[in-house]
């Protein structure tokens, strides 16, 4: 089995945090990910600063995969935006229902959820882009039931989504779950975990209540217990992120994803303990 293994930013909001982003870029290019993704809307960032970093990693001859979202976005807006990236030799993306700012749910645009996305990227262009869609292994906050989630989720793939990056997660058991029961549903599609390293206790805590990622209480705990002190954290974060890579590993997950938060440390330190080639 071809193992998938990406690495996830975000657009930089300024020229030093761009100067910063290529220096990163040059550092993970070196382990020879699959491709980089670069997500869009998520935290306030604009159409424009995904389009200069996906374009700049593009022309530098790396695989890359724009995430592109439902809101505020129409058919000809999408459609435009497609051609755009296939004008420039991008063969895959991330498509997704994205967040109002105000966590609102529906679109406001002309698509409510990913699947409807999916579909019209296929309708589109058909073949042309490798799709991923978002999985949620701990359900998306906005679901109403697990089972619900799972069909949504199904469908969404049925569309045509070619492979699945999930939200990241601390539970492996909600993962190797999560799989079984979409593959119960037809699923047969790669469902690569998404990887979140573990370097700052309170950012960590803003994100997870955001986006319904649970932080297993030990974790949490240990976490608070170490104050200011960001080398620890940074060394417990490690060991459990390590221990948690090499249980999907060991079980063949697909490969992994890495919310990398445009920085090149972590990740390569996680790289090396898990003895991914260079
Ligand atoms: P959907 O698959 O559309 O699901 C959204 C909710 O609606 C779920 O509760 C689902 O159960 C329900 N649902 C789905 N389809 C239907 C249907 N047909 N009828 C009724 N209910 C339905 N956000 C950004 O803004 N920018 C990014 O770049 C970004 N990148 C991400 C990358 C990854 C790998 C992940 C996991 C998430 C990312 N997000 C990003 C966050 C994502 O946009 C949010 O989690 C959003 O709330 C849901 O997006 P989705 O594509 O999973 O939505």
């Amino acid at each position: 089995m071809t193992r998938t293994f990406s690495f996830e930013f975000f657009p930089p909001k300024t020229p030093e945090g761009a100067d910063k982003l290529r220096a990163v870029r040059a550092k993970l290019a070196a382990v020879q990910p699959a491709f980089f993704s670069v997500t869009f809307g998520a935290g306030g960032s604009t159409r424009e600063g995904t389009w200069n970093t996906v374009t700049e990693i593009a022309a530098a001859g790396l695989a890359v995969a724009p995430h592109i979202s439902c809101i505020g976005t129409t058919r000809a807006s999408v459609r435009e935006l497609l051609l755009a990236f296939r004008s420039r030799g991008i063969r895959r993306l991330v498509a997704l229902r994205g967040d109002l700012p105000s966590g609102a749910a529906g679109g406001a645009g002309d698509f409510r959820y990913a699947n409807e996305l999916v579909e019209f990227i296929r309708a589109e262009t058909g073949d042309w882009f490798h799709v991923e869609v978002a999985a949620y292994p701990e359900y998306h906050p906005q679901s109403r039931s697990p089972a619900d989630d799972l069909a949504n989720f199904a469908r969404k793939v049925k569309a045509g989504a070619d492979s699945a990056i999930t939200q990241y997660f601390y539970n492996s058991d909600a993962y190797f779950r999560f799989v079984e029961d979409a593959q119960a549903l037809g699923v047969e599609v790669p469902i690569v975990p998404g990887i979140m390293p573990i370097t700052n206790y309170t950012q960590l805590a803003r994100f997870s209540d955001a986006c319904g990622a649970e932080i297993p209480r030990w974790i949490r705990l240990k976490l608070q217990s170490y104050g200011d002190d960001r080398d620890s954290i940074s060394a417990f974060g490690l060991d459990v992120v390590t221990d948690l890579c090499e249980q999907l590993l060991a079980v063949d997950a697909p490969g992994l994803h890495f919310y990398t938060m445009n920085q090149a440390e972590p990740t390569l330190e996680l790289w090396a303990r898990l003895g991914l080639p260079r």
